[in-house]
């Protein structure tokens, strides 16, 4: 069986993939529009793995070199794609473009290659409906930083091969990360439905003045986000009665009628805007954006090991 993927567009989503599917022994085939972008992913790429091993996170069992030695970048889209078990398409959130890219590889592709999208918004089926190999395709949706934030969703399109979806998952699972497996497409698929969901009782919360944006965030990052980096929102409920019944005998009135307190659904517009922003800017001016998302990159590798371990 062929061990050969092809990555298709060297951005941040595409480095984050190499090196994901170089860790178990994958070669990896990096195709980008931009030449020089291939070389700026491979030097960066080379940099990330030298400083994952030397600080004891690399993963996988292979050395950095071994790893690296696996990932190789082309000019090429058919040298990238042809006989490849898996092709990952992580070029910009771009209908138009994520079309045509696909219909360039599926002129050269062959039948046996997993078509997988890393797109966060698009269904698969508006993007696949045009390919001869359409059955191939899903959508593989990364979080990012994807080296420590392993979830996966696997989105099939109306004409998906099951098989293809399945395969899709159990690659996954070999690179060591987490994946989902969608029964039909929805939009949002469920990471951005669950966010949303969440997002939109913060702006409701803040909107009523019930707590400013800094308080509303510790509720998460301080209350109930230390519970949901282990458990999730269904087994906290089992946990937090005599099981899942007990839960629902206990709390389902209580979860109704709080529920029916929600307001209608708003946009995100007006000077409730600026309000957020302003009161954000205060506790990370944008100047500083960069320094928090290193913090945030480091938290998110210390929880992941803090995960491994337990
Ligand atoms: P990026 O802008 O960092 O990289 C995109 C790369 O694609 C660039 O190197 C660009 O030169 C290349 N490209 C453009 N047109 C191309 C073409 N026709 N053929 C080949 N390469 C081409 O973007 P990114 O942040 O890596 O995002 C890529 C995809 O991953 C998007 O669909 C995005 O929604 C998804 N995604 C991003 C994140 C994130 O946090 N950045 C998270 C999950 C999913």
């Amino acid at each position: 069986m062929s061990r050969k993927i092809g990555i298709v567009g060297s951005g941040l989503i595409g480095r984050s993939w190499a090196m994901l599917f170089a860790n178990v022994g994958y070669q990896v085939v990096i195709y980008d529009i931009e030449p020089k972008q291939i070389e700026s992913a491979l030097v960066d790429i080379e940099q990330q793995l030298k400083k994952l091993e030397e600080n004891g996170l690399l993963r996988g069992t292979l050395n950095a070199e071994q790893q690296f030695a696996c990932i190789r970048g082309t000019n090429s889209l058919e040298e990238a794609v042809k006989d490849a078990v898996l092709v990952q398409e992580c070029v910009p959130e771009n209908l138009e473009l994520k079309r045509k890219v696909w219909k360039s590889v599926d002129d050269v592709a062959g039948p046996a290659t997993i078509f997988s999208s890393s797109t966060s918004t698009f269904l698969p089926s508006l993007f696949s409906d045009h390919l001869k190999n359409k059955q191939n395709i899903v959508v593989s949706h990364p979080v990012n930083p994807p080296y420590y934030v392993p979830l996966v969703e696997i989105v099939p399109a109306p004409w998906t091969d099951l098989a293809v979806a399945k395969k899709t998952r159990a690659i996954m699972e070999e690179i060591g990360q987490t994946p989902v497996s969608l029964s039909k497409e929805v939009p949002g698929f469920v990471v951005n439905r669950l966010q949303y969901a969440l997002l939109n009782e913060t702006w409701n919360l803040v909107s009523d003045g019930v707590l400013d944006v800094q308080d509303i965030d510790k509720v998460m990052s301080d209350g109930l986000g230390m519970r949901y980096a282990f458990l999730g929102p269904l087994e906290t409920t089992h946990l937090n009665a005599e099981g899942f019944i007990d839960y629902c005998k206990k709390y389902s009135n209580t979860i109704y009628s709080v529920s029916k307190d929600f307001k209608p659904l708003e946009k995100w517009e007006g000077p409730q805007v600026d309000e957020i922003a302003k009161q954000l800017e205060k506790l990370v001016p944008l100047e500083k954006l960069q320094e928090r998302r290193s913090w945030r990159d480091l938290a998110l590798t210390k929880l992941s090991q803090l995960k491994k371990s337990l």
